[in-house]
């Protein structure tokens, strides 16, 4: 068994303001990186610029992460932040800003490195990162991974280093403005985090003590999912917690086949990350539970459903249904077979070609 996150993690109401000093340790030229707008509109930016404000903390921000960050992007940044000479980089958004400070990181910390460098391992260091998830599903706040979209390979990927934010900042009230199809989508990513993590072939009792928390958290929140209204700062509170949890199961363990199978999925149908994971989740227990019914069964009971049509007909209604043609569904399945199958070393069982198919079969709806 293993057990390792280096970062200092605060889960607490106005946790940016109660910690500023924080601000002060980790260098004295901060590199800003966020999303193009949500920073801006929930507070987390300006809870930060006014930090560095009245530390007189000299900073520059980049605002132009996309969804699903990609190489360029991350070389754009890094190109502002060593003219800027920044000496720390501080995430603030979703999971495509939190990884791609990381990335970032390593680059402005190794001027002669290109976006090459982020396909290959080198001897190489990142600049301090600190991080303001404003989601509550990635979890990257407390991983050590950067996934970022490679545009030539029409794909997405995690980048070779493992680059973990010293500190993490969260803070359930920068989650109440955002739409409820944000808050769900990123909190079945928080779900996918928990149940690939518990099942995964590297799971053991300390990953399972963060995942099956996850499971129960979720669990508690799940029907309020479904629920028309605004977020209370209380529930807001319990998601970020269960992403930041879910993080650290995934930190342990990493993903397992339902985010495989996601990525060329996001490439080709720019589904949001969460909601093109999830769409697999149901298949991929009813193949697992082929060889342990009872651990999936546990799974599910930490979530509060006595068995799987159940969790499926649950999943399904708040995702709605994810139509794809026949072609692009055998696209999706023979591409995944022809390059990822280094993936299935995640899964704990032999899968065959066929059982994988079946899994891209029934999770979409056919046109
Ligand atoms: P995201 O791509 O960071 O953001 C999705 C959308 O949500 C953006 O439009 C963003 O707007 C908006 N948004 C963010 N916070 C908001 C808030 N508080 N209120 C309103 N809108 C808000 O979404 P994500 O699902 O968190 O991150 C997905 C990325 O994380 C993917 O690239 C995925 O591969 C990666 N990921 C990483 C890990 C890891 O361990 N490192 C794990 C899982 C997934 P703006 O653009 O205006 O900010
Ligand atoms: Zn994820």
């Amino acid at each position: 068994m293993q057990f390792y996150i280096p970062t200092k993690v605060f889960i607490e109401d106005d946790c940016v303001a109660s910690h500023k000093d924080i601000f002060k340790t980790y260098g004295k030229r901060a590199f800003i990186v966020t999303g193009r707008h949500s920073s801006k509109i929930n507070g987390s930016l300006d809870d930060v610029t006014t930090i560095l404000d009245e530390y007189a903390i000299p900073y520059e921000i980049f605002s132009d992460v996309e969804e699903n960050p990609s190489v360029e992007t991350v070389e754009k940044a890094a190109e502002q932040g060593k003219a800027f000479q920044a000496d720390f980089v501080i995430g603030i958004g979703g999971g495509s800003p939190l990884d791609a400070a990381k990335a970032i990181a390593l680059l402005i910390n190794n001027p002669e490195e290109t976006g090459e460098a982020l396909t290959v391992l080198k001897d190489i260091k990142a600049l301090p990162v600190l991080a303001v998830p404003t989601t509550c599903g990635t979890g990257s706040e407390v991983t050590g991974v950067s996934v970022l979209t490679y545009h030539k390979k029409q794909t997405k990927g995690s980048i070779p280093y493992r680059i973990y934010p010293e500190i993490a900042l969260v803070d359930g009230k920068y989650l109440l403005s955002a739409k409820k199809s944000i808050v769900v989508s990123t909190s079945i990513d928080a779900l996918c985090h928990s149940l690939e993590s518990y099942l995964h072939a590297k799971a053991d009792s300390y990953n399972r003590m963060f995942s099956s928390y996850g499971l129960r958290l979720w669990g508690e929140i799940k029907d309020l999912l479904h629920s028309p209204g605004p977020l209370d700062l209380a529930t807001a509170q319990k998601l970020m917690m269960v992403s930041t949890v879910a993080g650290m199961a995934i930190a342990h363990t990493g993903t397992s086949l339902p985010h495989a199978m996601s990525y060329r999925v996001t490439y080709k149908l720019g589904l949001a990350h969460g909601k093109a994971c999830g769409l697999f989740l149901a298949a991929y227990l009813r193949e697992y539970a082929k060889n342990d019914p009872d651990l999936v069964n546990e799974a599910l009971s930490f979530l509060g459903f006595d068995d799987l049509d159940l969790f499926d007909a649950f999943i399904r209604s708040l995702m709605g249904p994810i139509t794809v043609s026949e072609e692009d569904l055998t696209s999706f399945a023979d591409t995944f077979l022809a390059n990822d199958s280094s993936k299935l070393g995640t899964y704990p069982y032999e899968i065959s070609p066929d059982a994988i198919r079946e899994i891209f079969r029934t999770s979409f709806t056919l046109a």
